[in-house]
């Protein structure tokens, strides 16, 4: 670390980086505001001059209560500089400089940190700045917003009670809104606000400059402990030891008058992804207008009408922002009497739409090669997102003709989303556990964002494409509408006006975030436009959308390395993960196949009986379903690996619970239901059903794995004989003991050469095993001489590895996150140290006992992009995954070994 000054010989940290002397690639310590208004800088855009402190500054404050010694001197050296620039100085009653604190932690966190503006001001300095600018309403108006804002976040004052305040003033004024108080108003606003203060405080607002200035810096650190931050990093797993660095920057000021304004905006589009300038302003204020969605802001074109000269020079630099960073930029600009001032840019949260697009067209703009193109798009989040259901067109044109529009608001997240609506977050999470929510809000503050999480879809009655609810919406893929002025809410009553009718607490609506309708009562959904283009329902050439899926996809099947199979029980299914782009079956769980009604009670018959031949006879009778529902995969699946797994749940799962069951099924099937009571207790198991299942079944009751052998194997000669192309293989589960697999495998081989030669056709299948004991991962390297391919059950193998049940690990997973000693769910994301060393151990002891043995995995973290990736670098041939899951593989196995090779994530 540099040291920036001696003191008593020590040499002393770095806290405080003038703009100058940071650039982009310092997130880390100064956050992405601060990196990004350093690289400005460097870029020489018209940034007003300020510092940043760092975010080790904040980590010691966390610790010790306290600045860290010398951020004090670095301070105010870094002050005298901002005063030089600016040719003002802090605090001066002639010249008064005024300051802004605002939060800026390496990731950002939309509306959840604080940001103090004015600082500097007080009733002295407050006439300098009316004097100074000809504008005694605009100094005034500063003035309250200070003591407001440094009230409600530096010391905790409810901002209702201010906002209260302010609204019996505007209520006053013929236009009814801020903008329309005059001086000797706000004046009184002011004298209330500080007795606001002194009531809720115990002392007056400090008129020191130097004063606020160190209240707020400590208030901008504190805010990043604060619930809604720390609900906010749980929700997008975002480390809580980053800290947040604090930017201290000259004040700039939209809100001097009618030349004056202030807006935020993207570079293109962040919704849908087209290449639109996307802005959004308002003459007149000042920053957190815009953002907080109180004022509904204009659309740039106006801008263009009202100050060419400043949209020009707005349109210039925001063209060399995306240049420079290569991404699309979310900025804040302010403009001061005619003047443009950039405050903020940042690469742009954007809807799995919008992603997919962008690449896409930036790699057409040139600006982007397709590796970097691919590793824009987020598997986990985007892939999801574009593949959700929209509405039924024919569903959604019933309801128009219904009658049924009730408004039509911005349209600030795509998707499609129908339930109950509840007007408080609180509500919202509490409603969300019985059925979809709607969180239908006035405009959204940050301590919404957990009930916008539980929540389906997201209206707001004010508010732009920027606002709060837009952004944190638009960063989580929930349908959302936002500046819906036609609906009138009343969060008293629980309910909204719009279109003469009232929507109560409870009722339904649906909500279009492709094109902000908001309709009254549900609306079916259908599938995504890509899967209906994939069916056929919608030609290719209809579908822009479907030639940039299509165009993407294909270049990450280019650049990946491990195969994607799906894990698929019914030929349906296997359409899908075909469709999909699923080059073959990792997992075909045969149980779920005797659950249908017409096989079930063979199926029970063959439990309930107590010698081999009545079990024989039983499974006779279920062997033609299963020779159909092979042949149906196989079909499915022409010219690629289908694994099929031979049966593995405990036999009690199929057996009747309840008295009048057991009844139903001793009338079909002819068994006195005290026999059929007594079997289904004496077979019952509990979690973590660890007893008579997997291979031990087939062990016991070699005949189960013999008439599924002969299922697989006959499906496969039938169709053989047809010309179909079929590539089976059978995999036994659960095996720890070599002598297990030898001992299926005997049945296997056995059953295979009778069936082909009943049908004198000669298959290739392979045998081989999954690996889902830890006792198989150990010995991997002798089991791997009898099995020919590997298949990891990661969900058994995390159940046995760790000593948590599958099933009751909920129970106490929540607690173990938010106490940190999980970082992820390990069901969801592999336990990489503990089950991964087992996996890879497994895999190169399986591949020394075996070259060329084919090694995937079939557990759920086949379809979760981390595990993937860990899959990837540890060398197996495969993942499978479910069917909608193929996709999310398909660009998280691209990313991998992209990644591996060095590419890097972000532009600049
Ligand atoms: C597994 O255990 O990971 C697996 C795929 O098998 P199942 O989930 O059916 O137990
Ligand atoms: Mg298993």
């Amino acid at each position: 670390m540099q040291a920036a000054s001696q003191r008593d010989g020590e040499p002393m940290k770095k806290y405080v980086y003038p703009f100058a002397e940071g650039n982009v690639r310092m997130r880390d310590l100064l956050g992405g505001k601060g990196a990004n208004l350093c690289e400005m800088t460097r870029l020489g855009l018209p940034v007003p001059p300020g510092f940043v402190i760092t975010t080790e500054a904040c980590n010691y404050y966390a610790r010790n209560q306290k600045f860290p010694p010398g951020l004090k001197t670095q301070l105010s050296e870094a002050l005298t500089k901002i005063e030089r620039k600016a040719g003002k100085r802090f605090g001066d009653v002639k010249e008064p400089l005024l300051l802004s604190v605002r939060s800026g932690s390496k990731f950002s966190m939309p509306g959840m940190m604080d940001t103090v503006l004015n600082i500097g001001l007080n009733d002295e300095t407050v006439q300098t700045l009316a004097r100074m600018t000809g504008s005694e309403r605009f100094a005034l108006d500063a003035y309250r917003r200070l003591i407001s804002m440094f009230g409600r976040i530096v010391k905790g004052i409810d901002g209702k009670k201010f906002e209260s305040i302010l609204d019996i003033y505007k209520a006053k004024t013929v236009g009814g809104k801020d903008t329309d108080l005059d001086a000797a108003a706000l004046k009184a606003i002011i004298v209330e606000y500080k007795a606001l203060y002194r009531k809720a405080v115990g002392s007056d607002f400090p008129s020191s400059p130097g004063e606020q200035l160190d209240q707020a810096i400590v208030a901008v650190f504190k805010s990043w402990t604060g619930q809604r931050a720390v609900d906010y990093r749980n929700i997008k797993g975002i480390p809580h030891d980053l800290g947040t660095a604090a930017n201290i920057q000259a004040m700039v000021f939209g809100n001097i008058g009618t030349d004056s304004a202030t807006g935020v905006g993207f570079t293109r589009d962040p919704g849908i992804g087209i290449k639109e300038f996307f802005a959004e302003y308002l003459t007149n204020a000042q920053g957190e207008d815009v953002v907080a969605g109180i004022r509904t802001p204009k659309p740039i074109s106006e801008l263009r009408k009202e100050m060419p000269r400043a949209y020009a020079q707005l349109r210039k630099v925001t063209a060399q922002l995306e240049k420079h960073y290569r991404d699309i930029q979310d900025f804040e600009f302010t403009i001061e009497r005619g003047r443009l001032f950039m405050l903020q840019t940042r690469t742009g949260q954007r809807t799995g739409i919008a992603a997919l697009r962008i690449a896409v067209d930036m790699v057409h703009e040139k600006l982007i090669t397709r590796d970097e193109a691919i590793m824009r798009v987020n598997p986990g989040q985007h892939i999801p997102q574009i593949l959700a259901p929209i509405f039924d067109r024919a569903d959604k044109d019933k309801a128009l003709s219904e009658g049924r529009l009730l408004a039509k608001g911005i349209a600030a997240g795509p998707g499609a989303a129908s339930g109950r609506v509840m007007f408080t977050a609180t509500a919202a999470i509490k409603a969300a556990s019985e059925g979809p929510v709607i969180l239908v809000r006035e405009e959204t503050s940050p301590d919404d964002v957990k009930g916008m999480h539980a929540s389906k879809g997201v209206l707001t009655g004010r508010g732009g494409q920027t606002s709060h609810a837009a952004v944190v919406a638009r960063g989580s893929g929930i349908p959302t509408i936002v500046g819906c002025e036609a609906i009138r809410v009343d969060e008293g009553s629980a309910s909204f006006v719009a279109a003469g009718k009232t929507v109560k607490e409870g009722d339904d609506v649906s909500i279009d975030g492709f094109t902000g309708e908001v309709l009254l009562g549900r609306i079916d959904t259908k599938p995504s436009e890509i899967l209906q283009v994939l069916r056929g329902g919608i030609s290719k050439k209809d579908s822009e959308l479907y030639r940039y899926w299509d165009e993407f996809m294909g270049w990450t099947d280019r650049v990946r390395k491990l195969g994607v199979r799906a894990n698929a029980d019914v030929p349906e299914d296997a359409k899908n993960a075909m469709l999909f782009g699923a080059e073959g079956i990792g997992l075909c769980r045969t149980e779920h196949m005797f659950f249908a009604e017409e096989r079930l009670p063979f199926m029970q018959e063959m439990i309930i009986a107590d010698n081999e031949v009545d079990r024989r006879r039983a499974l006779s009778k279920l062997l033609p379903f299963q020779r159909e529902d092979f042949k149906g995969l196989f079909r499915e699946m022409e010219g690629h690996s289908v694994t099929i797994r031979t049966l593995d749940p405990p036999l009690h799962e199929f057996l009747p619970k309840t008295k009048e069951d057991a009844e139903t099924l001793s009338r079909k099937i002819g068994v006195p239901v005290e026999k059929i009571l007594t079997k289904s207790n004496e077979l019952h198991e509990f979690n973590p059903m660890l007893g008579h299942r997997g291979c031990r079944l087939g062990i016991t009751y070699p005949e189960i794995t013999e008439m599924q052998a002969e299922a697989i194997i006959s499906a496969a000669c039938e169709l053989k004989k047809e010309g179909v192309k079929v590539m089976p293989e059978i995999m036994i589960p659960l095996v720890g003991f070599v002598s297990e697999l030898v001992d299926q495998k005997k049945v296997v081989d056995e059953t295979a050469r009778r069936t082909m030669a009943k049908y004198g056709v000669k298959l290739d299948y392979k045998v081989g095993t999954m690996i889902e004991v830890p006792r198989a991962a150990v010995t991997a390297g002798e089991i791997a001489k009898v099995a020919e391919f590997f298949s990891f059950g990661t969900n058994d193998l995390t159940q046995m590895a760790l000593g948590f049940s599958r099933d009751d690990s909920g129970k106490f997973t929540r607690v173990y996150l938010d106490k940190s000693i999980l970082k992820t769910d390990p069901f969801e994301s592999l336990d990489q140290i503990g089950v991964g060393e087992l996996v890879k151990m497994a895999t190169e002891s399986g591949r020394r006992g075996r070259r060329n043995l084919k090694v995937g995995i079939c557990g759920e973290h086949g379809g979760d992009p981390s595990s993937i990736e860990f899959c990837h670098e540890i060398g197996l041939d495969y993942v499978s995954c479910s069917p909608f899951r193929v996709p999310v593989a398909r660009l998280a196995a691209a990313q991998a070994n992209l990644r591996s090779k060095g590419v890097a994530d972000r532009g600049v």
